[in-house]
């Protein structure tokens, strides 16, 4: 596969996890529960741990969602990136509740001083601050120049807080500007890239349910990846966020920026199919979404193009007539009922690797 070639960024941690540099493009995500429910937002984070998830943003929309952050910070398995819009009082909170990182608009949060209180908290805790610039809430003087929330305006309105930031001489810092439209997102962030050195937060926000989301992300997210622009994506989707995971990391797969997790192949049957294809490449998949391990999966229709593919991936099944071959490493390893191929087929991964539970 090709490989990319990144624009250069000076690096940030959010806790544990490097973001920009040479570190690999990052997935994040957010929490949909009630950020003082911290059970089940500790539950849910949990979730997207195990899904691949490497940093995870919880709202903070409220006084209680701020107090409770001294208490969900140290039971998350992710470094934890608080959501703040207008607030200082509560950044504040959430610096000192050990948050890894803030998303907060610098702009936004009124007079220099309160600015300036944000950012040497947070540079004395070296927490990094995202400025999320969106197209749906640009400044109203940036929206009347422009007369449209266009890639331009939107990297104006991330321009001006940035200046903020760096009147400041705070660096720490990096960018997203979201729009639900795909081709002003690409826009805007090939715009920023050329302007800024920052690491850049990829997204298309509101990008739908599930089906339009991921195509809509594919293109807009992975579209910019393949130029070389991103630091660290999030796919929104209308759904559970461990389906947004999913995405990225087939996303970031896709483009060979993340080996890890199955490359899973099958074909999209046609007129020779003579077993339920549909069914066995879907179960085979499931099985095996947590499997970290960079193997090739194939599930194929019939014996005209299947055991070719079946052979070139590590596991393979290739349809016959209520039966299927099924091939390991490019060796046969017998011919197995319809009913009997998803079991064995898993069962060879099985013995390869850990146990299921450890996936
Ligand atoms: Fe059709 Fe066979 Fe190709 Fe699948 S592998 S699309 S069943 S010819």
């Amino acid at each position: 596969m090709m490989s990319i070639q990144r624009r250069q960024t000076p690096s940030l941690w959010i806790g544990k996890v490097e973001v920009g540099g040479s570190a690999p493009v990052s997935i994040q995500s957010m929490t949909t529960t009630r950020t003082t429910d911290i059970r089940a937002t500790v539950a849910q984070i949990s979730e997207l741990a195990t899904a691949g998830c490497d940093i995870v943003r919880v709202a903070v929309p409220d006084e209680a969602s701020s107090h409770s952050l001294a208490e969900l910070v140290p039971l998350s398995p992710l470094p934890v990136v608080a959501d703040i819009h207008f607030n200082h009082t509560f950044a504040l909170r959430a610096l000192d509740a050990g948050v890894h990182g803030l998303r907060i608009n610098p702009g936004n949060i009124g007079s220099a001083e309160r600015i300036a209180s944000v950012v040497e908290k947070a540079r004395s805790r070296n927490v990094p601050i995202r400025i999320g610039v969106n197209a749906g809430s640009l400044e109203k003087d940036i929206l009347q120049r422009h007369g449209h929330p266009g890639p331009e305006a939107m990297v104006e309105s991330g321009l001006r807080h940035i200046a903020l930031l760096e009147k400041l001489n705070y660096r720490n810092m990096k960018i997203s500007l979201k729009a639900s439209d795909v081709y002003t997102t690409m826009q805007a962030y090939r715009l920023i890239a050329s302007k800024v050195p920052y690491p850049l937060h990829l997204g298309v926000t509101e990008a739908g349910t599930e089906f339009g989301g991921t195509v809509k992300s594919a293109i807009g997210i992975g579209g910019l990846l393949s130029e070389g622009i991103g630091d660290t994506i999030r796919v929104s989707l209308t759904a559970d966020p461990v389906r947004e995971i999913r995405v990225a990391r087939k996303i970031l797969q896709s483009l060979g920026l993340r080996r890890e997790g199955v490359n899973f192949v099958s074909c999209p049957t046609c007129g020779r199919v003579e077993v339920d294809l549909v069914s066995l490449a879907n179960r085979v998949e499931e099985a095996l979404q947590h499997i970290p391990h960079p193997i090739t999966v194939a599930v194929m229709g019939c014996p005209v193009n299947g055991p070719g593919e079946a052979r070139e991936a590590d596991y393979g099944i290739a349809g016959g007539k209520g039966r299927g071959l099924v091939m390991h490493h490019g060796e046969v390893v017998g011919w197995f009922p319809e009913d009997q191929l998803v079991e064995t087929l898993l069962a060879l991964i099985h013995k390869d690797f850990p146990a299921p539970s450890d996936f």
